[in-house]
């Protein structure tokens, strides 16, 4: 009895799962992506959709990205993503980055989200370390779950001590997004990360390069937005 529940749930469940994630699995980019309105409201038509993984980087939750559809972006920011990533395997090698959620297949509203609507706006995972300065994956299966893990003012997480944020890799990741923003005719509009961090942030050789640049990273934050950016960093782009 227990046996045929357990197939009538698998015979419901994985055509449903697979019909959500048919968009993401025959999905092709091609030609040019429209991003209409704003961050906070707009559309984007014609999504390029990020890849699950690639060679220094992943998506962070299969959730998000085949049942929830937040996968994709604008194309001329795909490059600038897949531009920074290239770029980071020459300065921050042995680190997998991680994506977290960028935008709708068609843009418009996000769960758990404000902006993110046009596809010029994507959240990237901080990666953490040990001591030792070693990349430790301790929190990167969680998935959506991720959004809720707190760090201290100085990066260090609430449970594990141990293990804190990464702001040389962030701050290098970020400069490669700035240049690979500028190749392609993109600026960066604004950077949130929870505002006690800014310090650590700008303490790295990279960090001081994103002060010379001037790349904008408000210092007020209303409090719900800075709580929950204490693990990711998000960044708004705009066409030059
Ligand atoms: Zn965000």
């Amino acid at each position: 009895m227990k046996i045929f529940r357990k197939r009538n749930f698998f015979a419901l469940a994985i055509p449903v799962l697979l019909i959500s994630a048919y968009p993401e699995i025959t999905h092709v980019n091609k030609g040019e992506s429209e991003s209409i309105g704003s961050v906070r409201n707009g559309e984007l038509k014609n999504g390029y959709l990020l890849p699950y993984k690639g060679s220094n980087f992943s998506y962070f939750s299969p959730l998000s990205y085949y049942l929830m559809d937040n996968g994709y972006t604008h194309s001329t920011l795909y490059k600038v993503v897949s531009e920074a990533y290239q770029e980071s395997e020459k300065t921050c090698p042995g680190i997998d980055f991680k994506i977290m959620q960028s935008t709708d297949r068609n843009g418009g509203r996000l769960f758990f989200h404000r902006t993110h609507q046009n596809g010029y706006g994507i959240d990237f995972m901080i990666p953490t370390v040990n001591r030792r300065g070693e990349q430790i994956k301790a929190f990167d299966w969680i998935g959506m779950w991720h959004y809720l893990i707190n760090f201290d003012e100085y990066g260090y997480n609430e449970i594990f001590g141990s293990v804190r944020l990464d702001f040389e890799t962030i701050s290098k990741h970020i400069i490669a997004v700035d240049d690979a923003a500028r190749r392609n005719g993109l600026r960066i509009r604004k950077i949130l990360i929870k505002t006690q961090l800014i310090d650590e942030l700008y303490a790295t050789t990279a960090g001081r390069e994103i002060q010379r640049r001037r790349i904008f990273i408000p210092t007020r934050l209303p409090h719900i937005v800075n709580q929950v950016h204490d693990d990711h960093y998000h960044i708004d782009f705009e066409e030059r």
